[in-house]
């Protein structure tokens, strides 16, 4: 079954407009990346923007969660359920149908289409929501719908504007794998499997805190391809399915050993980052040491590193594009076009690691020997400024050995660093150069970019 397909399909049954996914980096400022199937609508959520004819959209928005607000860049070969980049279903109604429409439209799909069984879902509704929950009792059991609080059943654009409570739809695993507290729903277990988030724009919150029901509430949804996928084919994690054992797969081939769960997130990891790095380069991001394409220079070298445990001591992300491009070509055209010039790009990038990855290692190895609980961060910018390793990628190796780091050091080295660096461009000559260029570091930060997001009540934003 293409559910991607399936699900674009139906939603133009029930009278929505296709909408092609917008970009990964969108027009958007405050934005990394774009990480939910709303953002390309935005504005016209917010008003600036008049509602288009047909009231009613549906998309596959391919989403990147790998900083700002929404970063799920840890979680990845950690969970069975996040990704960096990740695809997005959604169906939107501006100021058109609203909670009754939308919650009829998922049931009927989850169960019509998908063919879920029934005694598998799960319903959660914001504690507050009355008419959300009334609606669900007509189709499911009423000690299957759970009232949570503001942290995961409340969605806001920002510090103002629209808002409201949401409702989201979780697949129960299996009692087998319930490990405890952090397996409810709302929680990091693997036991129920969150898939689909209908938010109820309904009230508009004003700079004071007020918030106002708004004239013509909204529907906005997000529903994770991957993780349905996944369970239409039986696969408890994410990784197991067609989506991504392909990619598996053709790591086992090229190191000759054979990939594992219980001790498979290195597979995991490089399965992840190769479809953000390809999708981001194919749009047009290219490796650098800021902004965007630090993130991607990142990414990359974190899927090296992995490699690099598994045994590689040569460029060998490259060689998995293909794979990469087989999968997702009939979608997206685009990879295949690119895909010599991403191949090219990659080793590039992946040599230049591959050079200093070895004396880098070597010496976090040698440091380790010496620390108890907290690593020095003197080590750390040595790692980062001579041997090109990112700060987030030693802290993923100090997080194997469950040891943490002295972040302050770095931080404090990193701005007499960018201090030295200012020093230097004075004087120069340059400066009407270096203006435009410091103002631009003001703005987006050097190496550090992280980006604004959407807020939400929710514990995962900080
Ligand atoms: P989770 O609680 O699992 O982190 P979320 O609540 O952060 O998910 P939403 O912001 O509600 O996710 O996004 C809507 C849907 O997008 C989710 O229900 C899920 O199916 C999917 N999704 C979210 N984040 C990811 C990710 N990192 N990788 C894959 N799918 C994701
Ligand atoms: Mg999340
Ligand atoms: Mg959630
Ligand atoms: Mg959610």
């Amino acid at each position: 079954m293409d559910i991607r397909e399936e699900f674009l399909k139906f939603f133009e049954s029930k009278q929505h407009e296709r909408v092609a996914s917008g970009p990964l980096v969108p027009d958007d400022a405050t934005l990394l990346f774009n990480n939910a199937g709303m953002v390309p609508f935005k504005s016209i959520f917010t008003g600036e923007v008049p509602v288009p004819q047909n009231p009613r959209a549906t998309s596959c928005q391919t989403c990147i969660r790998a900083g700002g607000k929404h970063n799920d860049l840890e979680n990845v070969g950690h969970t069975a359920r996040h990704h960096t980049f990740f695809e997005m279903l959604g169906n939107f109604s501006f100021g058109d149908y609203f909670k009754e429409e939308v919650i009829a439209y998922s049931w009927e799909f989850i169960t019509e289409v998908l063919e879920l069984p029934i005694e598998k879902l799960w319903v959660t509704v914001h504690e507050s929501d009355d008419e959300a929950e009334a609606i669900w009792q007509k189709y499911v059991a009423k000690d299957r719908i759970m009232r949570l609080g503001d942290a995961d059943n409340f969605w806001q654009m920002g510090d103002t504007g629209p808002c409201g409570p949401c409702s989201e739809i979780f697949y129960d695993q299996g009692e087998e794998h319930f490990n405890g507290p952090e397996d409810y729903m709302g929680g990091d277990g693997d036991r129920f499997l969150e898939i689909w988030n209908l938010v109820f724009m309904q009230y508009e919150r004003s700079a004071d805190g007020t918030m106002n029901p708004l004239p013509k509430p909204s529907i906005d949804t997000g529903m994770g391809l991957e993780r349905v996928v996944a369970i239409k084919e039986g696969a408890l994690s994410n990784y197991g399915s067609s989506l991504f054992m392909p990619i598996i797969r053709k790591v086992e081939e090229l190191i000759g050993k054979e990939y594992e769960y219980a001790t498979g997130a290195s597979y995991r990891v490089i399965a992840d980052h190769i479809r953000t790095t390809v999708f981001l380069l194919a749009q047009g991001t290219n490796f650098s040491n800021e902004g965007r394409g630090y993130v991607l220079r990142r990414i990359l070298r974190r899927a090296v590193r992995h490699g690099y445990l598994l045994g590689f001591r040569k460029p060998f992300m490259y060689k998995i594009v293909d794979t990469l491009v087989s999968i997702m070509k009939s979608q997206y055209e685009y990879l295949g076009q690119k895909a010599e010039v991403i191949k090219e790009q990659i080793e590039l990038e992946e040599a230049r690691f591959f050079k200093t990855i070895e004396s880098g290692i070597a010496l976090f190895e040698k440091e380790l020997e010496t620390t108890k609980d907290v690593f020095s961060g003197e080590v750390a910018f040595k790692l980062y400024d001579t041997f090109g390793f990112p700060l987030d990628l030693t802290e993923d190796m100090l997080r194997e050995k469950g040891l943490s780091l002295d972040t302050e050091k770095f931080e404090a080295l990193m701005t007499e660093q960018k201090q030295r660096a200012k020093a230097a461009w004075k004087g120069s000559g340059d400066e009407a150069v270096h203006g435009d260029f410091k103002a631009l570091l003001e703005e987006f930060g050097e190496n550090v970019f992280v980006g604004y997001d959407f807020t939400e009540h929710s514990g995962e934003v900080k």
